[in-house]
């Protein structure tokens, strides 16, 4: 994991730097305030030790930018003073910070801190993982498709260029479950999550939208190339041959597709995807359909 000490002074950086390596930790520096903010930003660390009186940014207002970014509020800080005063540390605390060390420090106590904190911190990336993930197909969950999709559409309206959603639904699933019980159900589910994954770009975001629903986020393409993307998920779901007792499971879905050019919000994208994903099934199942210009 990488750690990111942020301190004026060279010495603190590298004394501090040569006892954590000792652990095994990534360690970075950065010199100052004004630095170190450039290094959270870029780097990602895992946990920052902040100094707090720097001459250009000091770490009580570093603390309170981190803490209102939301890309960087969850990494935690420790900070470091030389001074020891009870409200100062209560005042580090309460800027949201996960402990506090006093300078000079003791090696032995840093590094046991810096320990514990990114204990805590690999909990909280477990945990957070596990929130946008769906169990059973390991595909971001429908929470992770709300959020990156709200990202999406905030991108088209600020920057411009394309955006489309697919939806897709397995035609007649309840079927398989009654014929074949809920766990070669779920093999199915499986199998059709790694069908439509494999289809995607890096770009993409597939999803398990709810039972036996997926969505796909397709950033950069009008509907007519998603409607191509969802034509090869539409024939590797065909080809897809699900073990079940003794026998192959073939099993197809229908796909709706909706474009950001078409829909006033999200909100709307959403609904005219699911809106072509029901004139697919009534037309017959197995078929992309895209919405119609306005939805
Ligand atoms: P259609 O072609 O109209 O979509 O028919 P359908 O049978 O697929 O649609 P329906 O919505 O009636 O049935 C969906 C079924 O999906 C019902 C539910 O039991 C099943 N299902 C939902 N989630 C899971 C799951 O996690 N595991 C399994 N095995 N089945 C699930
Ligand atoms: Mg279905
Ligand atoms: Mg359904």
């Amino acid at each position: 994991m990488r750690v990111l000490i942020i301190d004026d002074s060279p010495q603190l950086l590298a004394v501090a730097q040569a006892r954590l390596v000792r652990d095994d930790h990534d360690v970075a520096v950065a010199d100052g305030g004004q630095a170190g903010l450039e290094a959270v930003r870029s780097l990602k660390p895992d946990l920052v030790l902040l100094d707090v009186d720097m001459p250009d940014l000091n770490g009580f207002d570093l603390c309170r930018q981190l803490k209102s970014d939301p890309e960087l509020q969850w990494i935690p800080i420790i900070f470091l003073t030389g001074r020891v005063e009870t409200a100062e540390k209560i005042r580090g605390l309460d800027l949201g910070a996960v402990d506090y060390i006093t300078k000079p420090f003791d090696a032995v106590e840093l590094r046991a801190r810096v320990r514990a904190a990114l204990r805590t911190k690999r909990f909280q990336d477990l945990v957070i993982e596990h929130a946008h993930m769906d169990p059973l197909t390991e595909l971001p969950n429908r929470r992770t498709l709300s959020e990156r999709l709200g990202q999406e559409w905030a991108r088209v309206q600020r920057r411009g260029g394309r955006l489309s959603l697919i939806m897709a639904d397995i035609d007649h699933f309840k079927r398989i479950n009654d014929a074949h019980g809920h766990a070669v159900g779920d093999r199915a589910l499986k199998a059709v999550a790694e069908a439509i994954r494999a289809q995607c770009r890096d770009v993409d975001l597939p999803a398990r939208y709810g039972g036996e629903e997926f969505a796909v986020v397709v950033p950069d393409e009008p509907a007519a190339g998603a409607a191509r993307l969802a034509e090869r998920c539409r024939a590797a779901v065909e080809a897809l041959a699900v073990p079940a007792g003794g026998d192959c499971l073939r099993l197809t879905a229908s796909f709706g597709v909706s474009d950001a050019r078409s829909a006033p919000s999200a909100q709307a994208l959403l609904e005219f995807a699911d809106a072509a994903l029901y004139v697919a099934k009534r037309t017959g199942r197995n078929r992309v359909e895209c919405v119609r210009q306005g939805g």
